[in-house]
């Protein structure tokens, strides 16, 4: 693989026409100039090891290095963005066994996205209308599992529907009515409902209306990507910068062919819509791609060796230092991944779990953990190589000194 200043140093010593014909034609930027400044020490902008997970406020992942190499070249060309998201959405399709596929900002614009696609159709009258829904003629209610309704449903809300709950077939039976748009299901959380995957699709079948899930942070397993689709769900969203390793500003809707393309009269090129702000350019579509083929076609049980390696490593580093209890845990339904739980007696020791979150982050370098219930977890699959060896011997210190 090539390392990120590799590759910078590799198409630097390409062509050496930018340089002096950037004068004349000052857009002919094909040659980008190295970077030469630390711009995160020049900010005082702390950067670390990243130890927790894929987390938005942590900046998610780092993209893979194709990913970044396929951003660099999009961005000397132009093209038609429609035309870019047709080709590409054909072949996103075919992988996730989809009917049709579009590149979003993220897996919360394609609920937003899919959603308003469902209330408006073809009809661009009721697209400029959304998100006001009175006396359009467009349906207005949402129905998901009271187990399955976390903030994220913000994005079925943007588009002015509101979010029925139920618990119970019965109850979701009860609760259609001639207003309601979709069935909203949440994969991450599937054990806090009653009603599962499949019974969802039938219901959504047996009353003639769309249903969709929640997939964001749910790959790998890969085979996620396209088992909901298989499934029978009408639209499927998924993150495309958490796991995936693509631009963090990127994910995908995919779905049946009619709710797919009402969806694109929400996004860019066009306006008038609630879609507008969720803008993507072919850096995110072509980067999203990439990044996507790569994560279906890569040696899936050798990454998971490696994180085991990894957690493992940890693991053995801290578990016989005294008053500490070390788990490995994999959450079967989402961020899929080993994840090492620390536990000590908080009470009986000085050392509360945030004072020693607080320790790592002021360390040099610099560490980030989750935080956990009298103690904290860690995880691999976001470390760099070598990385694993510098967060044990560092939670080896810091864990000395309970005793
Ligand atoms: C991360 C996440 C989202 C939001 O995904 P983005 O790609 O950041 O827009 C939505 N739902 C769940 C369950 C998530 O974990």
């Amino acid at each position: 693989m090539l390392s990120r200043r590799k590759l910078i140093k590799r198409m630097s010593s390409l062509p050496l026409l930018g340089g002096f014909m950037g004068e004349a034609f000052p857009l002919t930027s094909s040659v980008p100039a190295p970077p030469t400044r630390d711009l995160f020490k020049e900010l005082g902008v702390r950067t670390f090891i990243n130890a927790a997970g894929t987390l938005t406020y942590m900046t998610g992942s780092l993209m893979q290095d194709e990913v970044l190499a396929t951003i660099q070249y999009a961005s000397q060309e132009f093209c038609l963005l429609d035309e870019l998201q047709d080709k590409v959405g054909e072949k996103i399709a075919r992988l996730v066994h989809s009917e049709a596929a579009v590149v979003t900002s993220g897996a919360f614009s394609g609920m937003t996205l899919g959603l308003a696609g469902i209330l408006t159709g073809m009809d661009l009258k009721k697209v400029e209308q959304l998100p006001h829904l009175e006396y359009t003629g467009m349906k207005s209610e949402v129905i998901c599992q009271k187990g399955h309704d976390i903030v994220y449903n913000h994005a079925l809300t943007n588009t002015g529907c509101k979010i029925i709950l139920v618990e119970t077939v019965e109850e979701l039976e009860k609760a259609i009515s001639e207003r309601t748009a979709l069935l909203h299901f949440l994969h991450i959380q599937s054990d806090k409902g009653k009603i599962m995957h499949e019974e969802w699709v039938a219901l959504g079948k047996k009353h003639n209306i769309p249903t969709s899930i929640d997939i964001a942070a749910d790959v790998p397993p890969v085979e996620n990507l396209w088992k909901f689709n298989d499934m029978g769900f009408s639209f499927v969203v998924v993150s495309g910068g958490k796991a995936m390793r693509g631009p963090q500003s990127a994910g995908l809707l995919m779905g049946k062919k009619e709710i797919i393309e009402a969806a694109r009269l929400h996004m860019p090129p066009r306006g008038f819509n609630i879609g507008r702000g969720m803008k993507v350019n072919k850096e995110e579509i072509l980067g999203m791609y990439v990044a996507l083929e790569k994560f279906i076609k890569q040696d899936y049980n050798m990454l998971w060796k490696g994180w085991e390696a990894s957690i493992g490593l940890i693991e053995n580093t801290v578990k016989s230092l005294p008053g500490i209890t070390t788990q490995v845990t994999v959450n079967p339904l989402g961020n899929h991944t080993p994840t090492l739980k620390i536990s000590w007696d908080t009470d009986k020791t000085k050392l509360a779990a945030k004072d020693l979150m607080e320790a790592l982050q002021k360390g040099n370098p610099s560490i980030e953990v989750g935080g956990g219930k009298n103690g904290i977890s860690v995880t691999a699959w976001m470390l760099k190589p070598g990385q694993d060896k510098i967060v044990a011997t560092r939670l080896k210190e810091e864990l000395s000194k309970l005793s």
